[in-house]
């Protein structure tokens, strides 16, 4: 799996499958063409590496030109094709075999026809690496193909993604599905809200907190609030029937997300246990568990500052706060084995800047999405 920018890419074509398809069309086009000195026309950027390659098979006098066309930014085409470099000089009367990288949906290929169209070469033909034989929609029939492709974004062998990955010898594709999702582990104070908040814009990820969830019910009073409100006020855990319940909607509700964060959840084996078969359900897992790891003084006096100001109750008074710390000891701790016989918990040192410790969550990611 490699980066480019911001998104993932996973291996697609060999260069040996390029090579050997490249050999093969050259071959052919060979077999065309010997009798005469036909021109090829690369076009760039994106054909240098072909062009090169194609050149490089095809054992009978040519010459080679380029002509320079754009249209791709970002992922999508935009639809708008410029001519950025024109057709070479003295093509009259010869043959002229264009060389695309890819054919899609053949926006380039009518804009070079249009470009040919208004000279007077001898034979004009079209050959092309990669071609998306089911989304083109042009009428012109392509003469040549290395291999036909499906529908996918993809980069290397002179293709980019907003320029990156043009070098690379071999095709890959988008991974769109690389979903992380992660557990944020530690006992109440110990960064995992503050982190989560950087970490799902960084990652474009869904914040979950199971705890978030139950004060924005008891704030609006519904039915689940009202149950929640016993237990959260005294620093006990809310009974874990109505946690999974409540966190299986809250997945639902999100089902185009790109991976969750999962904060405050699970605090129990069994809600851990529920979390896996959910997600199996779903085609999902959990891909790592990090834990942020502080000392008990030092979270006493985070939340009891943070309780001035949010004026959570459960933050306020010292005895509940132990309590937290209890109910974590006795039914959070050991869902730590519980993952590290999974080979999935890490733990991070939660202590330091706020920025600093983001650093250390987003290593851990990072090895996460390289694997
Ligand atoms: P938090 O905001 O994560 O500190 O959660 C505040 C309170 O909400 C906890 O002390 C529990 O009473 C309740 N709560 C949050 N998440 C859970 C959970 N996964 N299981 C049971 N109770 C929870």
């Amino acid at each position: 799996m490699i980066k480019l920018h911001d998104k993932y890419f996973k291996p697609f074509i060999s260069e040996g499958e390029i090579q050997a398809a490249i050999k093969k069309m050259a071959d052919s086009i060979a077999e065309d063409y010997k009798e005469e000195v036909p021109i090829f026309v690369g076009v760039l950027n994106g054909s240098f590496m072909f062009v090169s390659d194609f050149l490089k098979a095809y054992q009978h006098p040519c010459e080679v030109s380029f002509v320079r066309l754009s249209s791709y930014q970002g992922l999508t085409s935009t639809g708008i094709v410029e001519t950025l470099l024109d057709v070479p000089e003295n093509i009259n009367g010869r043959s002229v075999i264009i060389l695309e990288d890819i054919i899609d949906t053949g926006r380039t290929v009518k804009k070079l026809i249009d470009l040919f169209s208004a000279t007077n070469v001898k034979e004009f033909k079209i050959a092309t690496m990669f071609y998306k034989s089911e989304v083109y929609s042009g009428e012109y029939d392509i003469d040549y193909f290395g291999m036909k492709i499906e529908d996918k974004f993809i980069v290397g062998y002179g293709l980019d993604y907003n320029e990156l990955g043009r070098n690379l010898k071999e095709v890959y594709q988008l991974n769109q599905k690389h979903m992380i999702n992660i557990v944020l582990f530690g006992k109440p104070g110990a960064g995992k809200g503050t982190q989560a908040s950087f970490l799902k814009e960084k990652y474009n990820l869904k914040h979950i907190s199971t705890g978030d969830v139950f004060r924005y019910n008891i704030k609006n009073g519904t039915e689940l609030g009202k149950l929640a409100k016993s237990y959260i006020d005294k620093g006990d855990l809310v009974p874990d029937e109505v946690t999974i319940n409540m966190l299986q909607d809250e997945v639902e509700k999100n089902a185009d997300a790109s991976g969750f964060i999962f904060d405050g959840f699970p605090r129990t084996t069994a809600q851990a246990k529920a979390l896996d078969e959910f997600l199996a359900s779903k085609q999902m897992k959990i891909d790592a568990t990090i834990a942020l790891e502080a000392n008990d003084e030092e979270l006493i006096k985070r939340l009891l500052d943070r309780g001035k100001i949010s004026g959570r109750s459960d933050d306020q008074d010292e005895s509940k706060i132990r309590n937290r710390f209890e109910e974590y000891n006795e039914k959070t701790a050991p869902l730590k084995d519980y993952y590290d016989i999974q080979g999935k918990f890490h733990s991070v040192n939660g202590i330091g800047s706020i920025e600093d410790i983001t650093s250390r969550l987003a290593k851990v990611i990072e090895e996460l999405q390289e694997a």
